[in-house]
């Protein structure tokens, strides 16, 4: 691939990397009465602990997972799982919640009934555990950062009928608030049908090769994060020159990209993304080491 082609490659990746701004913002405590964005309720919030606008007492239905056992995939519980599987393609996984009754009817109203005004405090659940992860990551290397949050993309058919892809703007609400860019560089390769009514040896095999990269949208994870919102001109002007080369913009450290989905429940649709991000990548940029960890909002 010449120079030109992989710089208007990686410019045409930036158009849509971008990251756009958590939409609807999160409702702000006020000392006068305020609209439980769950259940609706109004409340006053004085004295009380409110999680992003919620009312207290939905603040305290939030089942957080504060304690893992499983340091793969982040289960609160022993985990059987993990310690069968042969071979994963991300290095860990963490969810903010458990999936839960209260969890199950959040996501529902959120994804089913079209609430949107829930994601953001979704989102916000889920930046919290990304922050976690962060700090987690950090104690024993010092320098760790994501380079990119990658959702994990809806089928067209599941897309055309609710709308919106949950996990986009889940992972755009975690991009505003830990300021880490959202690139979509995953793809359906097919339609998979409803995983939530299938056992879970059907689910491994459903999600095999149910993903695929986008190529042409990898070279927006090299680009140094600061560079992202930046003119398309001021980009050309800098990163013209050096996407001859491999690319490698972080010395020393590797590629580590964050997969955002809303529920994790075997892993084997994480496992699946992982493994597409990283073959496509070890194919296109030989010698660059890769990392892939995940985050969900509830882990089932
Ligand atoms: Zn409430
Ligand atoms: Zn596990």
């Amino acid at each position: 691939m010449s120079a030109a082609d992989l710089a208007a490659r990686a410019l045409r990746a930036i158009r849509s990397a971008v990251t756009i701004g958590c939409s609807g913002a999160l409702a702000m405590l006020s000392p006068a009465s305020a609209a439980c964005p769950v259940c609706g309720r109004a409340f006053r919030g004085q004295g009380k602990v409110s999680f992003a606008g919620l009312c207290p007492a939905c603040t305290e239905a939030i089942p957080w997972i504060r304690r893992i056992e499983c340091p793969v995939c982040g289960r609160p519980e022993r985990c059987g799982d993990c310690a069968r599987r042969t071979a994963a393609s991300f290095v860990a996984s963490r969810s903010a919640v458990r999936y839960d009754a209260s969890v199950r009817s959040w996501l529902a109203t959120y994804k089913y009934r079209g609430h949107e005004a829930l994601g953001p405090v979704l989102g916000e659940m889920m930046a919290e555990a990304c922050r976690h992860l962060l700090a987690e990551r950090r104690a024993r290397y010092p320098h760790f950062r994501f380079d990119a949050l990658v959702p994990v993309p809806l089928s067209e058919e599941r897309l055309a009928e609710r709308g919106f892809n949950q996990a986009e703007q889940l992972a755009s609400c975690v991009g505003a608030r830990c300021s880490i860019p959202v690139v979509e560089a995953l793809r359906r390769t097919r339609n998979s049908g409803k995983q939530s009514y299938i056992s879970r040896r059907e689910r491994m095999r459903n999600t095999q090769g149910l993903f695929a990269a986008d190529e042409s949208r990898l070279p927006a994870l090299f680009l140094p994060n600061d560079t992202r919102s930046r003119s398309i001109e001021s980009l050309v002007a800098t990163f013209w020159p050096t996407f001859g080369s491999s690319p490698t913009p972080h010395a020393g450290q590797p590629l580590r990209l964050l997969l955002i989905d809303d529920i994790y429940t075997t892993g084997s649709t994480i496992d699946a993304c992982a493994g597409a991000l990283s073959e496509s990548l070890r194919r296109l940029y030989p010698g660059t080491s890769v990392e892939i960890y995940a985050l969900t909002l509830a882990r089932s």
